[in-house]
């Protein structure tokens, strides 16, 4: 038996019902113990590393501010009644907007659950409606246009403008690249439109990886993609998709690879797998990658150049959720940890009061995560603020909460949401979120329909 750390709530993996949940301690490791009076007992890795870490850690957790605007109400309670409702913690930090489930790929990993029906696509007055109801649940966070895969999709340029034009500064186009490699110009149009930064799936340095992730070749469309942002001067974050036993080898590499192409790669965000869909059984200890698996993993690729003291939690109403780090790359081409730029604190050259931290958490992102333009030729602040400003890589990791890891009070914390056609926020690890049997929590509305004008 193990030591209880504290108790929360999580969710039957089979009845979605929510039951009492306790974060124990037990051999060196974190569990989520929980049990369904209908359908048994359940235990969850959730930190591999002791209890001291886990409850170190806790330490970055900081109070949030909740939304501006609540478009549901408390009925069922969290997390029945998404929307947001009054009983959510936090404003969001990163908002996505589901543009298509199209896709150009056939992915055997997948969160979208992406396939090629169109019919129930928001058209652009749809999404004037989704960014309006973004500003006013949580006001100007960063965006996310993602899918299924947002390029298949002609008017993702006049998306972007739009949501230039809706206040938003900070636009990301999270994509598989492909069609950035295959178009010269669309790359260009995306930039003209607004878009700062492109949000790359990167799982991998060689083509086994892709072909177990993606289902083919794409290291090659991966690099031209580089070529394309280095040449038109727009950022690049590589997030890959960490599967034990498929890439999670490859995580010094791909550090060094980012590395090689920095100052157009801004930064790495590590998503390790969760389940999602159907699984009769439960995945296992070993199927699971928790963020101290990715530290250890990092500081052991890289021979040390990352150290395990380099990545911090981030500053979030639960600093379970991530790791955030700050790295500018040395004349040596070494990479240094800058341990307080990692958690979003300093907004300048002087000291500031402390932001909430999804205000934090923006900041870092539409900061760090595109290209700057150099200013210090002409100010003359000299090598080491240049190498501040633009030589620099940003590592960062959030795990997804999937069934048997869902943790409620996370959830009432979670600042990375999605908006839904008819003008809900939900959060990322609701909206994603499967029983067993593959059945969402909140059914995807581009494949059930969604009714316009419609939102409460
Ligand atoms: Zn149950």
């Amino acid at each position: 038996m193990g030591e209880l750390l504290g108790e929360t709530e999580s969710l039957c993996p089979v009845c979605l019902k929510r039951i009492p949940a306790g974060k124990v301690a037990d051999n060196g490791k974190v569990y989520l113990e929980k049990t369904c009076p209908e359908h048994g007992d359940y235990k969850v890795l959730i930190w591999r590393q002791d209890a001291r870490h886990y409850l170190d850690w806790a330490k970055g957790s900081e109070k949030g501010s909740g939304p501006l605007h609540n478009f549901t109400t408390v009925d069922k309670g969290c997390p029945y009644d998404c929307g947001l409702c009054p009983e959510h913690w936090t404003r969001a930090c990163t908002m996505v907007l589901e543009l298509t489930l199209r896709c150009n790929l056939r992915c055997p990993v997948c969160f979208a659950s992406a396939d090629r029906d169109r019919k129930h696509e928001p058209d652009i007055e749809v999404i004037r409606g989704m960014y309006e109801a973004v500003m006013e649940g949580v006001g100007a966070c960063t965006i996310q246009l993602s899918g299924g895969e947002p390029t298949v999709r002609d008017d993702l340029p006049q998306i972007v403008a739009l949501g230039r034009e809706a206040g938003f500064s900070h636009i990301l186009i999270n994509t598989n690249g492909v069609r950035i490699a295959r178009e010269p110009d669309y790359l260009r149009r995306l930039k003209d439109a607004g878009a700062s930064a492109i949000y790359l799936q990167f799982d991998g340095v060689t083509d086994d990886v892709y072909r177990y992730t993606r289902g083919q070749n794409l290291f090659d469309i991966k690099r031209r993609v580089l070529d394309s942002c280095d040449r038109e001067k727009v950022g690049v974050i590589l997030v890959p998709t960490i599967v034990p036993g498929v890439n999670d080898h490859q995580l010094g590499e791909i550090v060094r690879f980012a590395k090689s192409w920095i100052p157009t790669v801004k930064g790495v965000h590590f998503q390790p797998i969760s389940y999602l869909g159907r699984y009769p059984h439960p995945p296992s200890d070993e199927d699971r990658i928790t963020i101290p698996d990715v530290i250890r993993a990092l500081e052991c690729q890289t021979e040390g150049e990352l150290k395990w003291q380099d990545f911090l939690p981030r500053h979030a109403q639960d600093s379970h959720c991530s790791f955030s780090s700050f790295f500018i790359l040395t004349g040596e081409g070494k990479l240094q940890a800058m341990g307080n730029l990692a958690r979003g604190r300093v907004t300048g050259w002087g000291s500031c009061p402390e932001p909430p931290p999804e205000e934090s958490s923006r900041r870092f992102m539409s900061r760090h995560w595109r290209l700057n333009e150099s200013c210090c030729q002409s100010c003359g602040a000299g090598d080491f603020y240049d190498r501040l400003l633009n030589y620099y890589l940003t590592i960062t990791c959030m795990p997804f909460q999937d069934v048997w890891s869902v943790d409620i009070d996370r959830l009432r914390g979670c600042c990375g949401h999605v908006v839904t056609p008819d003008r809900r926020i939900i959060p990322f690890c609701a909206y994603y979120l499967t029983n067993s049997s593959g059945e969402r929590l909140y059914p995807t509305p581009l494949l059930v329909g969604h009714k316009v004008g419609q939102g409460k």
